[in-house]
């Protein structure tokens, strides 16, 4: 079976990208239509009823999304924070969910301002210490959410060894690979059970649309409610954000080699500079994950964060003085940005202060060095 599976390269280019059959178009039209006609008899012989349910924009890119990410199925949504609300709402009040300490803001505060409340129980832990996992873990704990590499330290949890403590007491494990897309890491390869990721940046790839999916490694009874949660709560994609999700999708590979390629770049030179106190990069065989993730990913990615030795005001000051990278938060798009992660998260965040965050776009690595190089000096 492996023998025969097309490369990345070829199953991004292909994967729910039929020529229309209607028309012969090469490139797939959007339907917009919200409703779709039932035959005399009552069938609905194209299997399409109303867009909430499904939507041929939707079915090729979740087709797509399966097939890259080398899943059953996958559900797409209208955003990253969406998919996993989606996740975690098919558990029930009273249930357990351990999450990672260091994870992406946005997940946390949906999760203490809305789930909890709800019902579910959590516990915030440090999943690199796989001791501190089996301490945390409670009879009703059913799933363990990972983010690897973490938000914004980059640091690496092994997921074959959570995934083993998870399924050794009955529980799931849902990786957010937002950070990670294919081509730089394989979550089901070490045991995932479901993907999420905000398709809002890699995967689209330019800035320019909202989404989200969830991928799932097989289909039983935990993904048919994530469906009903997606179909039934109606946090689904337009028919045209697919359309731009699945247009970005082709080039993914491509795209990540060139993210991947600059990241490594700019992190070798960060790493020389007299200014820079600390560079988190997991290529970096400084990186104290750096083995680990060389084990479980197939490239390190295109993101890096780093510390002055000047601390905050050095921080903002370096940010101030780009000129190629522009200051602005989210990640994944062909340009690179740059951003004080602390005061994007706000009130309580444990990012430190003198930390930027950095997306490396698709611009030439020379010219991201010296931007800088010319930034760093002043
Ligand atoms: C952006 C992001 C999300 C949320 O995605 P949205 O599309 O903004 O809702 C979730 N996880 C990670 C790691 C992200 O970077």
């Amino acid at each position: 079976m492996s023998d025969e599976r097309p490369h990345l390269e070829t199953l991004a280019v292909h994967a729910g990208s039929d020529p229309d059959p209607a028309t012969g178009a090469v490139t797939p039209p959007i339907h917009l239509s919200t409703t779709f006609r039932r035959d005399a008899d009552g069938t609905y012989p194209l299997g399409f009823v109303y867009t909430r349910s499904a939507n041929p924009n939707r079915q090729a890119l979740e087709t797509a999304l399966a097939v890259l990410q080398g899943g059953v199925e996958a559900a797409a949504f209208a955003s990253g924070s969406a998919a996993a609300a989606a996740v975690l709402r098919v558990l029930r009040p009273g249930d357990h969910v351990l999450l990672p300490r260091e994870l992406y803001h946005g997940i946390r505060k949906m999760v203490d301002g809305a789930l909890v409340p709800w019902g579910l129980a959590v516990d915030y832990v440090d999943l690199t210490d796989l001791g501190t996992v089996r301490r945390a873990w409670r009879p009703a704990t059913r799933l363990v959410w990972v983010e690897t590499p973490s938000n914004p330290l980059l640091s690496i949890t092994d997921l074959g060894a959570v995934s083993e403590i998870a399924h050794a007491r009955g529980a799931r494990v849902a990786v957010d690979a937002t950070w990670t897309p294919p081509g730089v890491a394989d979550p089901f390869a070490f045991g995932a059970d479901l993907v999420v990721h905000a398709t809002t940046k890699y995967l689209s790839g330019h800035s320019d649309v909202l989404g989200g999916a969830v991928i799932a490694a097989r289909t039983d009874a935990y993904w048919e409610r994530i469906r009903f949660v997606q179909q039934n709560e109606g946090a689904v994609p337009s028919p045209f954000d697919c359309w731009l999700t699945h247009r970005g999708l082709r080039t993914l590979p491509h795209r990540m080699r060139g993210h991947s390629a600059g990241a490594a770049r700019l992190a070798a030179f960060l790493e020389e500079r007299p200014e820079v106190a600390r560079v988190h990069y997991p290529g970096l065989a400084s990186h104290p994950g750096h083995a680990l993730a060389a084990r479980q990913m197939t490239g390190f990615g295109g993101m890096l964060s780093f510390r002055l030795h000047g601390g905050e005001r050095a921080a903002m000051a370096v940010a101030a003085r780009v000129r190629l990278f522009t200051r602005a938060t989210s990640l994944g798009g062909v340009e690179s940005l740059i951003e004080h992660r602390a005061s994007i998260e706000g009130p309580g965040t444990t990012t430190p202060t003198d930390l930027l965050r950095v997306s490396v776009g698709l611009e030439h690595p020379d010219d991201l060095v010296a931007d800088l190089a010319q930034a760093l000096v002043g």
